[in-house]
């Protein structure tokens, strides 16, 4: 993984689109707008630009590659023509040994393009046959996922059901950054509950699975893929490791594969040098208590501001979370 990106859950950037437009509050400190001001000059990230001569660069990439498409915009940004959008689907059903993981916080306007997309390349196949260069199509294109940004319940409750009724190879979800607790359980075929439970120090949440449908997440249904982190950056806000760890026991408790990115800026390892704040469950921060004797809030967890995102680490409770949904993978 990783052969030109640091982004831990891919091999690769694409972006045939730059430049983007914030829509919620997961896009306040986006990592993206402070690199292409930083290129380009202050402001040039909201003018969303056409990268024309990006779109063949997957064909000419021989081995067989994860390629995140658009780390630096959005494909269906409103901006961006539904031809435009067409161009880069045709690419990625041309290059079928790469595995393409679009991700958009636009769910509305994926759902509503993507039937267009489909007829547009069953036209293709056809003129293509009539020139005697067939190139078969399935659909939905099996090396082509589809994500949402989901940063919090509210936007899970509105994203999510358009990508659900979007047709994918697989569909995943980048709960990035994380910024308060999210129940996924109606996605992922898990009944899930939770109560407070305990007395005075020893007080913790406690899961309960009630069930497991068999309808679960996976290739072709529901949710099959979810990757969480927290925020890295200026003015990045902590998570809450309670949250982290009840999207990961959702996932495992539904056999959908879970990936843990990062901490980001804020860590629950506390030792090493960088200011610390108690994390309430809601996500409200406090300065630590001034007497140790005080302890700290209930329900809180003490966070450390680290250096970089590379100090806070990547493990939760002890290990690193890589899992990944099975890919398919063609030699065209
Ligand atoms: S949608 Fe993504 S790229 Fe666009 S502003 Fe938000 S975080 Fe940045």
């Amino acid at each position: 993984m990783n052969i030109t990106t640091p982004i831990e859950w891919t091999d690769t950037t694409w972006n045939p689109v730059r430049g983007c437009t914030k829509v919620s509050e997961g896009c306040d400190n986006c990592y993206a707008e402070a690199i292409d001001n930083r290129w380009n000059g202050p402001g040039s990230f909201a003018t969303v630009r056409l990268v024309r001569k990006a779109l063949d660069a997957p064909l000419r990439w021989r081995e067989p590659r994860m390629v995140f498409v658009n780390s630096m915009g959005d494909l269906f940004h409103d901006a961006v023509p539904d031809a435009f959008v067409i161009e880069v689907f045709t690419r990625m059903w041309w290059a079928p040994r790469h595995t393409f993981q679009v991700l958009t916080k636009r769910h509305a306007r994926m759902a509503a393009l993507l039937p267009r997309i489909e007829e547009r390349l069953r036209g293709l196949e056809a003129d293509l046959a009539l020139v005697d260069a067939p190139t078969t199509l399935t659909w939905p294109l099996p090396n082509v996922w589809l994500g949402v940004s989901v940063e919090t319940q509210r936007w899970a409750d509105i994203r999510i059901p358009a990508l659900v009724r979007t047709p994918a190879a697989v569909r995943f979800l980048s709960v990035e950054p994380l910024l308060g607790p999210v129940d996924l359980s109606r996605w992922l075929g898990v009944e899930w509950m939770e109560s407070f439970q305990g007395w005075g120090a020893k007080r913790h949440w406690r899961p309960w699975l009630l069930a497991s449908p068999a309808d679960r997440g996976g290739p072709g249904t529901g949710v099959g893929w979810v990757i969480a982190g927290g925020e890295s950056g200026r003015g990045a806000r902590p998570p809450h490791p309670h949250w982290l760890r009840t999207l990961r026991d959702q996932c495992q408790a539904a056999g959908v594969p879970f990936f843990f990115k990062q901490w980001g800026q804020w860590t629950p390892n506390l030792a090493g040098r960088g200011r610390q704040v108690d994390v309430l469950g809601d996500g409200r921060t406090l300065p630590p208590s001034a007497s140790p004797s005080a302890g700290a809030p209930e329900g809180s967890v003490r966070m450390r501001r680290a250096i970089s995102k590379h100090d806070a680490g990547r493990e939760l409770d002890g290990r690193v979370w890589d899992q990944l949904p099975a890919r398919v993978v063609t030699h065209g």
